[in-house]
This record gives C-alpha cells, structure tokens and sequence, in this order.
C-alpha cells in the first residue's frame, strides 16, 4: 500500500497528471483513511471476493480493495483517469481498469467474464452524486448475483434508502430498494473528508441483498407501477393518485372498491404503505384489470 497520507497522494497524483477534476462528473475524491476502512469492513470481503468498483477516480479506494479481493473491477467514466490508473495498478493483474459509463456498462458480461472464480460478488464504489438513484436502481433491478453493495451516497439519499413508512423520506426507492435488499447506514460521513469538499454530508450505505424479493408477487412490473403512482402526488390520498397516475381508464368507484378489498383505506396517503400492503394491492388490481 502507499503509505502517504491519503490527501496529499491525491493532490500530488492530479497534479502530475495535471487533472483538474470536473464537477459534472461527480469527483469528489475520498481524503480520509479511516472512511475507507470502514467502507472496506463494511464490504465483508474475503480473499475470494470479486468486487466491482464504480468511479475508481484515482484510485485509493480500489488500492484498498486490490489488498482484500481475488479481483477487482472498476469502471470509470473520465478517459484522463484511465492512464493514472493503469500505471498505478500495471503490476496487479487481478485489477481490471474499464473505460464506460456505469449505467451503460453491460453488468452481467463483466460479472461472466471477471468473476466466475469469486465465492462472493461485491459492489463498492463512491458513487459520483448526480447518477446515484439510477446506478443503484440499476445494480438492483438486474438482479446480479450480488452479495452486498456498499456505497458512499449523499446523505439525504442515504436516509431515503433506510426510511421506514410514513416518514418524510420513505419513497417509490425506498420501496424498490428494500424489496431487493436490507438497507443499513453504516457511516455518516462529513463534507470535508472530500477534494473538492461537496456541498452536503455522505454516508456509507450498505445494502444486503435478500435471496427472495421482500415480498411475493405475480407481476412485478405493475407492483413497481403501483408504488410509483402511489408516490407521483404525495399530498394526494391513494385513491385519487392512483386513479389519476395509473388507472385513469377505470372509473374512480372502481379504484376505491380495489383498495377496500387490498383492506386499505382510499383517503391514506401512498406513503404510509409498507410492502406487504403494495403487495396485496398489486394482486387485487391485477385481478381486476386482467
Ligand atoms: N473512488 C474515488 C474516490 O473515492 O476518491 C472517486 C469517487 S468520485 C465521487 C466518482 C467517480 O466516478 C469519479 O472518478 C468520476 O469520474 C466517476 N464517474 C462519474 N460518472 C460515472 C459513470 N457514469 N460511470 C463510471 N464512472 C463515473
């Protein structure tokens, strides 16, 4: 490991490669030694770990990676990075330096191709802030053979991801989120750990991913429907949000008679909602439209 403070290693290596960092891209770079370790603990890997990283940047999080697993693969979207990466790691084959953007790579090939050999997957990366939602969204809804994915988010994020119904934060991703995974806060992290130093606070995010779905249901498509016209007009009460977001072609007696016989209250609001209820609702609307 390099064994320079972790703040001035990152300035001396922009400058030499004269990288001045955009902030379109999301670079923040990690200063801070400790955050690393606990990211790095929070991954739980093993020596037959296969991790994808997203947005090496510079790479002192993948270093810290490279010492953990059998390989790492990291994927990085700014092509100035992709030099100073691969003279950093030329003398570690079992790091894979790619050229894409995490939302466009195709997962699955990298996962056949890299990682066959891994007993466990691992997604661990500070996210760049402005594609966050969809790159977690994505790495969910793909359903890869992942273990946990551990990312340092903005903070607000972070309290959506764990939000519990009723609360201000709880939303549709919250919902997408804990029907693939348990989601925990596993660090909250201060703006000034970061070059540049972000507007707002970080926290590291840990989602474990669950063998089955949270809850059952036959079409999972319009069970993500539902949640998202349960949340498109939050002050609205579920029967009119729904009707109006979803099932404006049924009449709104209908809508309502659906949500008394899911055994819920049209005049709630879709926050209030927990799965099993977005679930039961899912069934009996798909009864009745079919
Ligand atoms: N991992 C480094 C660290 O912790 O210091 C850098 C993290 S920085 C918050 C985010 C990184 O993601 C930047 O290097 C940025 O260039 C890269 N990036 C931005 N958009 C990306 C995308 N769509 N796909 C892959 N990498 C991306």
């Amino acid at each position: 490991m390099n064994d320079k403070p972790i703040s001035s290693r990152t300035r001396e290596l922009l400058s030499r490669y004269g990288i001045v960092l955009k902030k379109s891209l999301g670079q923040n770079f990690l200063t801070d030694m400790h955050v690393l370790d606990k990211i790095i603990r929070a991954a739980e890997l093993t020596g037959n770990s296969g991790v994808l990283e997203i947005g090496p940047g510079i790479g002192a999080l993948t270093e810290r990676l490279a010492e953990q697993a059998k390989k790492v693969v990291a994927v990085e979207l700014d092509q100035r990075l992709i030099p100073v990466l691969e003279q950093l790691f030329i003398a570690k084959p079992h790091v894979k330096i790619i050229h894409g953007d995490a939302i466009r790579v195709d997962l699955n090939e990298i996962i056949r191709e890299h990682f066959q050999e891994a007993e466990t997957i691992h997604v661990v990366a500070n996210l760049p802030y402005y594609v966050t939602s969809p790159i977690i969204v994505r790495l969910l809804a793909e359903r890869l053979p992942l273990k946990n994915i551990v990312v340092m988010i903005q903070k607000e994020v972070a309290d959506r991801l764990t939000a519990l119904p009723g609360s201000k934060n709880y939303s549709s991703l919250t919902v997408l989120v804990h029907y693939f995974a348990k989601a925990e806060e596993v660090a909250h992290v201060p703006s000034h750990v970061f070059v540049p130093r972000p507007k707002v606070d970080s926290a590291v995010t840990r989602l474990r991913l669950r063998d089955q779905p949270a809850v059952r249901v036959s079409d999972e498509a319009l069970f993500f429907k539902v949640v998202r016209a349960a949340f498109a007009q939050r002050r609205k009460t579920l029967l009119n949000t729904l009707h109006s977001n979803l099932l404006s072609s049924y009449s709104k007696a209908k809508v309502e008679h659906w949500l008394r016989e899911a055994a819920i209250d049209p005049k709630r609001r879709g926050e209030t909602l927990g799965l099993p209820e977005f679930a039961s609702l899912t069934e009996v609307i798909r009864a009745g439209i079919s």
